[in-house]
């Protein structure tokens, strides 16, 4: 027989156990609340990096920091496709090499000029490799 009074608030377990039995991921964001569901293949479910709080907040602060700034880069001095020296940073935008806007990865980010970015959508056929010069 139980003992538990039905007034008395039972803890809620927070890491809720799928299909497999493996647990539900912690938010990589603030490491306290469970990931947030993302979509469901098959018997198994998918989770997101962060908890619902979490996007939300990453959501409104993304309209004043572009997401490629918080992973870290920051823009080259001038162009890398022709070179062009910016008088401002606003004359420079960040293209994504792969066309995936949420793929932050250095590797996958590059400083454009305006002109150079517009080329880069009307042509629409992605970056050349061979029009990098590395410089480091
Ligand atoms: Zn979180
Ligand atoms: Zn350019």
């Amino acid at each position: 027989m139980s003992k538990i009074k039905s007034t008395e608030k039972v803890p809620i377990n927070i890491y809720v156990l799928n299909g497999n039995g493996s647990q539900r991921p912690l938010c990589q964001e603030c490491n306290s609340k469970p990931a947030a569901y993302n979509y469901r293949r098959g018997d198994k479910i998918y989770y997101r990096k962060k908890c619902d709080a979490c996007i939300r907040k990453s959501n409104s602060s993304s309209i004043t920091t572009p997401a490629w700034q918080r992973s870290g880069y920051t823009k080259q001095k001038s162009c890398e496709m022709c070179g062009f020296t910016a008088q401002h940073p606003h004359q420079l935008d960040v293209y994504y090499l792969d066309g995936n806007m949420t793929n932050n990865n250095n590797r996958n980010l590059k400083t454009v000029c305006a002109n150079c970015n517009r080329l880069l959508h009307v042509k629409k056929q992605g970056w050349r490799q061979g029009d990098l010069v590395s410089d480091n």
